[in-house]
């Protein structure tokens, strides 16, 4: 199917494009097709997941992939763990494929709105600081190079391009099945807490090194931040769930509703944030449940937002935060989103934000209606003074020369895209930037 003339806007509503061509391909032969029918006429292609990056880095000009056609499960192994999807699945449609062969993924991020491939291109993580991010689940992985070609990637065939493929921004060709390495399926016990920021931060390499899956949100203008400490429990134990009043109160009603209105008149009025935040955070009281993992990893965000994440070497976490406190105070503005305080382990995937060290996540946000730029400005010139790599999918202003010093693999991973699409079929403006031509 083809179609054209529709504006495309991602999630967050900051990035636009009107595409000359949209090709909702259901078959593999079908993406190749269009990848070829592209090059006879000049033009580039792009996939598209979910439109759930904050950066262009899925903006398309030319064609348009929609995979939404190209989903589902096409091989599982429950003995093995091994399961393979067609590009387009989205995360939330894993429980249900998965629950047959008791399997789930060792770790997620906080939404499951993205598909599988798109995920997998930026580098989605979760946080847990013995877990790596969703690239380092995936053992194989299928390509639609810039030839229309097909290059099975994975430990026996074409090794040596895996530590490329798991994380390949889109640069490398269109992605049309991943193969997971999953786990048992497994419950989180979760504590939700409200604890002193100082306190947080002088424990959080030790809570993170300790706990299964360690989190905490810090609302500027207070000193608290609120913690989430999941930890992994066979599937066999009791679940204790959230009613389901107490989640609707919680997560729609409190997070989102409550949290909506503030944001709406924070940007209206910004001298009330300091006050609604300190009311967020009283309203946030201790909770504690277990339930099967997604459940319990996957929140409902329906405030809209833009954001910036840095990693950064772990231990210099607590230091970089502090800075951001004091530059928020310094400079007098009202922020009404916390920032979000995570963890991964080392891996080694050439464009992991976690490549060869073990990391904390800071990520900053804003409500979607004010402008970001002198805020997530500040923060990245602290971030980059720590060594701060910044997250492929959400807003940075770094380019290739900067991001070269960060990666000890960037040259490696240049070479693969050189090979796998030397006309640069698959490029945008926002590759360019930050991998150059
Ligand atoms: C509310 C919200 C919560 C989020 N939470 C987290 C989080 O917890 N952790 C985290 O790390 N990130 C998080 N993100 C960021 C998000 O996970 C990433 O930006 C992710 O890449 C979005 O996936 P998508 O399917 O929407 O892909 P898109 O944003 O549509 O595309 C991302 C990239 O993938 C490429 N791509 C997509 N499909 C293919 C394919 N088949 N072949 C080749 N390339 C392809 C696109 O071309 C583009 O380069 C969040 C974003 C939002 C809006």
């Amino acid at each position: 199917m083809s179609a054209s003339g529709a504006v495309w806007r991602n999630w967050a509503r900051n990035q636009a494009v009107t595409p000359v061509r949209v090709e909702r391909p259901s078959t593999v032969a079908a993406v190749q097709r269009a990848v070829v029918a592209a090059g006879k006429v000049g033009l580039r292609v792009k996939a598209v997941g979910s439109g759930h990056s904050f950066s262009g880095i899925a903006l398309a000009p030319g064609v348009q992939l929609d995979l939404f056609d190209l989903a589902g499960l096409i091989d599982a192994d429950a003995a093995s763990g091994r399961v393979t999807l067609a590009a387009g699945t989205r995360l939330f449609e894993l429980p249900r494929l998965l629950r047959p062969y008791g399997l789930a993924l060792a770790n997620m991020g906080d939404v499951d709105r993205q598909t599988i491939s798109g995920a997998l291109s930026t580098g989605t993580h979760g946080t847990g600081g013995r877990f790596g991010g969703l690239a380092t689940q995936v053992v194989a992985l299928t390509l639609v190079t810039g030839d229309g070609s097909l290059l099975h990637v994975s430990e026996t065939e074409n090794p040596e391009l895996l530590p490329a493929a798991r994380i390949g921004l889109g640069a490398l060709g269109i992605v049309v099945d991943v193969t997971v390495q999953c786990v048992p399926a497994y419950l989180l016990h979760a504590i939700e807490a409200s604890e002193p920021l100082e306190e947080v931060l002088e424990r959080y390499l030790d809570r993170s090194d300790r706990h299964d899956h360690f989190e905490f949100y810090w609302f500027p203008h207070t000193e608290t931040a609120l913690t989430k400490t999941n930890t992994r429990l066979p599937v066999t134990d009791e679940r204790s769930p959230l009613g389901a009043v107490s989640r609707w109160v919680d997560d729609e009603l409190l997070a989102n509703g409550v949290y909506r209105g503030i944001c709406a008149l924070g940007a209206l009025a910004p001298a009330t944030v300091p006050r609604s935040t300190r009311l967020a955070t009283r309203l946030s009281g201790r909770r504690e449940f277990t339930d099967v993992s997604h459940r319990v990893f996957v929140t409902n965000r329906t405030v809209r937002f833009q954001e910036m994440e840095y990693a950064l070497p772990r231990a210099l976490v607590p230091a970089a935060l502090r800075e951001v406190r004091e530059l928020i105070a310094a400079r007098g503005w009202r922020i009404s989103f916390p920032v979000e305080v995570r963890s991964a382990a080392a891996d080694d995937v050439w464009l992991s934000t976690a490549n060869g060290r073990d990391t904390g996540y800071i990520a900053v946000h804003r409500y979607y209606r004010e402008d970001p730029a002198a805020y997530f400005q500040a923060v990245e010139a602290i971030m980059r003074a720590h060594g701060g790599r910044p997250h492929w999918g959400k807003m940075h202003d770094r380019d290739a020369a900067s991001l070269r010093a960060e990666y000890p693999h960037f040259d490696d991973f240049l070479s693969v895209r050189d090979r796998l699409d030397p006309e640069r079929r698959f490029a945008n403006s926002y590759l360019e930037r930050v991998l150059g031509r």
